[in-house]
């Protein structure tokens, strides 16, 4: 008798953390604190009606939400950015996250959240252990998506494919593109085999780091902080083979210099802040940002308080502001961070009150077109490989 009603209980607990804990995760940790509908000025409304607007990072691939649809909760899916004016997206695909995880020092080794999140949402067996596997699986999440989105969502592999959409897009509009990056290249597990087999799947994007130190370098967040390990150097050589774009949000102080030190073309940091406006460990130096620029790269401005001390968009727009008077503006770009366990104060929807803070902080209209898409499109149309046209996704 107490053995079957302690047998119910459990059973009863685990049905319920499989039907309602990932869900419940997405909505406590990624939250808007104004709902929408938004509005901006007149003048900053009729002038993102113009643009071509390009997110450097969001992570809603995670959480097992159905992208498909409008929800109520998160701060991206398909339907709001359409509705928001999105041109495209990069979706971030998490592979590991540390239970203490945190900005300082954040130990490799420590419980891991996405293992129970595999579980949970019932992901392909190996990738309970795997983070390779991990990171194929959400990349293929994001190309299902695309296939059953009847037109309005089309995964980008290619310069070509950039082209072809930018093209089809100009005429209509009710469609947004997805681009595949990756946060911490120990999902390669160590091999440059891993690096090719997450560009066969598609990964066009890759942060040698995520909040810890690995196999290919050291985190901004990580125990050591050191830099590129000589397989790093070897992996992120790889990848920009390959046509990957490196991206070096999260990464080390260290990392980011042997990096510099190394690329050939432009890199990006996708989701960040700078020290100028809001000091801590993961935002940029000026030094970096100078670096960065140095590359011919763009640095993408995020939402939330870790990255510009507030979420309201005149913080955002100082330290734009800061990177311009530093680089010049077309070195920026957006990096929201969305569904990436932050509090925004507006969701994909609301991208217009960007455009009005810049404007009222004196950035020009050429300015504000080339911080809110064209010059992310300008890096990813040099980095992306050529490749082949494809019909429809
Ligand atoms: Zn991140």
């Amino acid at each position: 008798m107490t053995l079957r009603i302690v047998l119910g209980i459990l059973l009863s607990a685990v049905l319920a953390a499989f039907i309602f804990a990932p869900g419940a995760a997405d909505r406590s940790m990624n939250r808007v604190t104004e709902p929408p509908p938004y509005t901006a000025s007149p003048r900053a409304t009729a002038l993102f009606r113009t643009l071509r607007v390009v997110d450097l990072h969001g992570d809603p691939l995670l959480w097992g939400r159905d992208l498909s649809v409008r929800n109520r909760h998160g701060q991206v899916d398909v339907p709001r950015l359409i509705e928001g004016g999105v041109t495209l997206q990069v979706f971030g695909l998490v592979t590991q996250s540390p239970r203490s995880q945190n900005y300082d020092r954040t130990p490799a080794d420590d419980l891991d959240a996405i293992t129970a999140l595999a579980i949970l949402q019932r992901w392909p067996i190996r990738s309970w252990w795997s983070r390779r596997a991990r990171a194929e699986h959400l990349s293929q999440r994001l190309f299902e998506l695309a296939a059953r989105s009847e037109g309005r969502l089309h995964g980008i592999r290619s310069a070509t494919d950039l082209r072809a959409f930018l093209e089809r897009r100009s005429a209509d509009p009710a469609q947004v593109a997805g681009l595949l990056g990756l946060e911490g290249m120990h999902a390669v597990e160590g091999e440059l085999a891993g690096v090719e087999a997450l560009f066969e799947a598609g990964v066009r994007m890759m942060a040698p780091t995520h909040f810890f130190d690995n196999s290919v370098a050291g985190s901004s967040a990580g125990v050591e902080k050191y830099g590129l390990t000589a397989f790093g150097e070897q992996a992120i050589r790889r990848a920009e083979e390959l046509g990957i774009t490196i991206d070096l949000a999260h990464a080390s102080p260290n990392t980011i210099r042997d990096v510099l030190g190394q690329v050939t073309k432009p890199v990006v940091v996708s989701h960040t802040g700078v020290k100028g406006t809001c000091a801590g460990a993961r935002n940029l130096s000026d030094a970096e940002v100078r670096g960065v620029a140095a590359t011919g790269g763009i640095v993408g401005i995020g939402y939330w308080a870790g990255a510009v001390c507030g979420s309201d968009p005149a913080s955002i727009a100082a330290a734009m502001r800061h990177v311009r008077d530093l680089v010049g503006a077309e070195h920026l770009a957006l990096g929201s961070d969305f569904d990436g366990s932050v509090t925004t104060s507006f969701d994909t929807t609301g991208l217009a009150r960007i455009v009005d803070a810049l404007l009222e902080t004196g950035f020009s209209e050429a300015e504000i077109r080339g911080v809110m898409g064209e010059n992310a499109l300008r890096v990813l149309l040099e980095t992306l490989p050529e490749g082949t046209p494809r019909r429809g996704r």
